[in-house]
């Protein structure tokens, strides 16, 4: 009992609230490169994850097959973030998977962005674990802040097989009148073959489409992505946003430059892994989303919602059942010391960036502390529950 109060005194003395400007610049800032590279490999069946306490690998995502398990993989990281998230099963087979952020001053404004979780193949890091990645990179930062409008994360079962789970939405939608302004919709977004960072939207002139496009290419410009932007009219119907067009919405395709047959050569097919990925490319179309969702959606606050811990941030999922992965604010050099309520150090680990994923499965049930000691000698802690 000594012990847990010098914890909790060394826990005060490091949680400071932070008072300073956040800036969409800043949002932007918080997108992890291991981060979501880290939910592609997982949604892609490169690494093992925990699914509903279960440590699993998720092979495959083809809806016919039953890619539930992507579906709760997803469903278990938006609740982790502390968002109201909702399974709609609009079908015996058909899951989309939905969280939303009233705004707080316009909680009938609506700005929506998307990415279809199902695949034709093996794998599917591409085609569409990239667009799901960007989702929920942009879920994770703009939980932590208050905004004007309200925000819809969704993730579409059964692109594949007629553009069923957006299509049931974009309907349901149309039918409640809900005042959906903006939906940008990501399918394929980590291929960049010839480097030269070109990247589609795709547009009709169905509603305020045009203005999205233009959006997004102010965005590119404003926060110097290292992007190219090619407005494409008419663009492709051949994927979920063009169920928002025939909804009477807004809407648009942000992908990989089909416009000059720069796509996946894994396209459709089991070759679709994160090893072809372009990096690079990859984070500045997820900063690009975030930058595009934080600007529509307005910040209200200049400042978070919660204490800022310096410098650990967050750790997801807590309480744990085996994997814990852990954003830092900034990039840094430290070693992580896992101890337990009787003070002994149970895992050691170093950190050089801004995440880390640890696997604690074999650590016993319980209370403990993650201490992180940087190169500098500063230390933060936090506590983290691991549970069955
Ligand atoms: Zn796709």
């Amino acid at each position: 009992m000594k012990l847990n109060f010098k914890l909790l005194a060394i826990t005060l003395l490091f949680i400071n609230v932070s008072f300073s400007q956040t800036t969409i610049a800043n949002l932007i800032s918080q997108v992890s490169q291991p981060g979501i590279i880290q939910t592609v490999r997982d949604l892609s069946g490169e690494d093992s994850t925990v699914v509903t306490g279960n440590t699993v690998l998720i092979e495959h995502r083809v809806s016919d097959y039953d890619n539930n398990l992507a579906a709760d993989y997803i469903k278990e990281q938006l609740t982790s973030y502390g968002l109201s998230v909702a399974a709609i099963n609009y079908s015996a087979n058909g899951r989309n998977i939905v969280a939303t952020k009233i705004g707080n001053v316009n909680p009938n404004d609506i700005y929506l962005i998307s990415a279809h979780y199902d695949a034709v193949s093996y794998h599917g890091a591409d085609d569409n674990a990239s667009g799901v990645a960007a989702v929920l990179e942009a879920a994770r930062i703009m939980a932590n802040y208050d905004f004007e409008n309200t925000v819809v994360f969704a993730l579409w079962d059964e692109e594949e097989i007629g553009l069923k789970g957006a299509e049931n939405y974009a309907n349901t939608a149309s039918q409640n009148n809900d005042n959906i302004l903006g939906v940008v919709n990501m399918d394929m977004i980590g291929y960049d073959g010839d480097n030269d960072k070109l990247f589609d939207i795709d547009v009709r002139n169905y509603a305020n489409s045009n203005q999205i496009a233009s959006d997004l290419v102010n965005i590119v410009s404003t926060h110097n992505l290292d992007l190219v932007s090619n407005i494409v009219n008419p663009g492709t119907l051949d994927s979920d946003h063009s169920t928002f067009w025939d909804a009477g919405y807004s809407a648009v395709l942000l992908g990989e430059a089909w416009s000059e047959n720069d796509i996946t050569p894994g396209y459709h097919s089991a070759n679709d892994r994160i090893n072809l990925f372009n990096y690079s490319y990859f984070f500045n179309m997820v900063k690009l989303c975030v930058g595009y969702i934080t600007t529509k959606a307005v910040l209200l606050n200049t400042t978070a919602i919660s204490p800022t811990f310096t410098p650990l941030a967050k750790i997801y999922p807590n309480p744990t059942k085996g994997f814990a992965n852990l954003y830092y604010k900034n990039n840094i050099h430290a070693e992580i010391n896992i101890i337990n309520t009787y003070g002994n150090i149970v895992f050691t680990r170093n950190v050089n960036g801004n995440f880390v994923k640890l696997d604690l499965t074999n650590l016993s049930n319980g209370i403990y502390i993650i201490k992180t000691v940087e190169s500098n000698g500063s230390t933060s802690v936090l506590k983290m529950i691991k549970e069955n």
